[in-house]
C-alpha cells in the first residue's frame, strides 16, 4: 500500500497517518517529523530547516528531497508507505513521481482531508495550549495556511486529474475520518485495500 496523506495544519494527517499505517503494516513516513529531527541534530542544514519551520515557510524541495529520498527508497522495498506530509508543493510531487518510477512503484491513492480555516487554528491553537510545537502560534499558523492554500492546494487537481484523489471531510471524530477513509479507498477498488 503506497498513500500519500495531503491535509492542511491542524486537518489530523498525523494522527491518520499513524493509524493507517498500523492497520496497513506499512512506515508512516511524516515529512515534517524527519525535518525536525534533522533540525535537532543541528549542523548547517538543520539550521537552516529550523529557521524555516519557525517561520512557518516550506523548507527548499532540494534540501526537503534529501531528507525524504532515503526514507522513502527504503520502505518501498519494504511493501510500501504512508506518506504524511510530502510530497507537498508540485515540483516535489513531479520530483517524487519521476523516484516512484525508477523504484518501479506508483501512489495507490492520495486522501485530501479538508476543515473550514477556523476549525484548523482552533485545533492548532489547543494544540499548543497542551504544550504543541514552536510553529504553532497564532501569527505563524495563519501563515501556515496561507502556504497551503497557495502552495499545497494546486496538488488538489494535480492529483485529480490522474484520478487517484480520495477526498475526505476532516471535521469530524478521528475514527469517523478513519472510517470515511478506509470507505474512500475500496471506492477506488485497489488491490490492496481488501481484507481491511
Ligand atoms: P503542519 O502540516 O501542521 O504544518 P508538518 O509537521 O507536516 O505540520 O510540517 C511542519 C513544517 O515542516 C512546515 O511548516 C514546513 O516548514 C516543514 N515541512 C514539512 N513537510 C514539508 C515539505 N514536504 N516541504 C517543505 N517543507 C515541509
Amino acid at each position: 500500500m503506497r498513500l500519500l496523506l495531503l491535509a492542511p495544519p491542524g486537518a489530523g494527517k498525523g494522527t491518520q497517518g499513524e493509524r493507517l499505517a498500523a492497520r496497513c503494516g506499512v512506515r508512516h513516513i511524516a515529512a515534517g517529523d524527519l525535518l525536525r529531527a534533522e533540525a535537532r541534530a543541528g549542523g548547517r542544514l538543520g539550521r537552516e530547516i529550523a529557521a524555516y519551520q519557525a517561520r512557518g515557510d516550506l523548507v527548499p524541495d532540494q534540501i526537503v528531497l534529501e531528507v525524504l529520498t532515503p526514507a522513502v527508497v527504503e520502505a518501498a522495498a519494504r511493501g510500501g508507505y504512508i506518506l504524511d506530509g510530502f510530497p507537498r508543493t508540485v515540483p516535489q510531487a513531479i520530483a517524487a513521481a519521476e523516484l516512484a518510477a525508477r523504484l518501479g512503484v506508483t501512489l495507490d491513492a492520495v486522501i485530501y482531508l479538508y476543515a473550514p480555516d477556523t476549525v484548523l487554528t482552533r485545533r492548532l491553537l489547543d494544540r499548543a495550549s497542551q504544550g504543541g510545537r514552536a510553529d504553532d502560534v497564532a501569527d505563524v499558523i495563519q501563515h501556515r495556511l496561507r502556504v497551503f492554500a497557495e502552495t499545497t492546494g494546486p496538488l488538489v487537481p494535480y492529483y485529480t486529474e490522474r484520478g487517484i484523489l480520495v477526498t475526505v471531510d476532516a471535521d469530524q471524530p478521528p475514527e469517523s475520518v478513519t472510517a470515511d477513509i478506509q470507505a474512500g479507498l475500496s471506492g477506488l477498488s485497489l488491490p490492496h485495500s481488501r481484507g481491511h
